[in-house]
């Protein structure tokens, strides 16, 4: 029981993110930051899912997602506060 356990912690629990491609995928994921304008909290939200939420909106159209904390309204968080 315990050689087994000892033979698990020889290999390193992080190898698995040093690898090319640990999620199967090419590309990095991409997260952007929402705000919630209730509870002021930030969610990094992959920008696959936002691609999703635009699908039904006009161009131009802010996407809003529900805050996973109060369920509140989230705006994505502008990077540069001058925008
Ligand atoms: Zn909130």
């Amino acid at each position: 029981m315990s050689k087994k356990k000892s033979e698990e912690l020889q290999e390193d629990p992080l190898a698995w993110l040093e690898s090319d491609d640990p999620f199967g995928l090419n590309e990095p994921i991409e997260l952007v930051p929402f705000v919630c304008t209730e509870c002021k909290q930030i969610d990094e939200v992959p920008a696959y899912i936002i691609g999703e939420f635009m699908v039904d909106k006009r161009p131009g159209e802010p996407v809003i997602l529900e805050c996973p904390y109060c369920n509140g309204e989230m705006f994505e968080a502008k990077k540069d506060p001058s925008e």
